[in-house]
């Protein structure tokens, strides 16, 4: 059997990306954003781990399990500040939708899917690069 090796204090770092497709507006952000549209989110997250058992920090899948539930709570889902009036309208028209309590601009977005990776998967995140478009993303880490 082979010897177990434990490698501590280590600066190990994973990238994983995912992604999620939303509709949403951003009324406190001009004119273009304030319309309804959507776009294909592309969310990398960046994890630092200090130890590493057996060549391994944390399996890839594990880290999928945990961080995919989250980032596809979002998907094909139109996003809407709390307090925008379209909530009531698409509550009237039966519509589906998902309320986050604040403007869904990619800066407040990026910190709250990092917050909650953080917080609820418990997983340990460091960085979160989100992108809105092809040439413009957010990087967020923690001070
Ligand atoms: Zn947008």
């Amino acid at each position: 059997m082979a010897r177990t090796r434990i490698y501590k204090n280590l600066n190990m770092k994973i990238e994983k990306k995912y992604y999620f497709y939303a509709g949403h507006r951003n009324k406190s952000a001009g004119e273009k954003c304030g319309r309804p549209h959507g776009h294909t989110y592309d969310v990398t997250c960046t994890f630092r781990f200090g130890t590493m058992k057996n060549g391994i920090t944390m399996l890839f899948s594990d880290i999928d399990k945990l961080v995919e539930p989250i980032i596809k709570e979002y998907d094909h889902y139109f996003l809407l500040c709390e307090d925008d009036p379209l909530v009531e309208i698409l509550e009237l028209a039966g519509e589906e939708y998902k309320t986050v309590p604040f403007e869904t601009s990619a800066e407040n977005m990026a910190i709250w899917l990092f917050n909650r990776i953080k917080n609820e998967a418990g997983l340990p995140i460091i960085k979160i690069e989100f992108a809105e478009t092809k040439s413009s993303k957010i990087i967020y880490e923690e001070e």
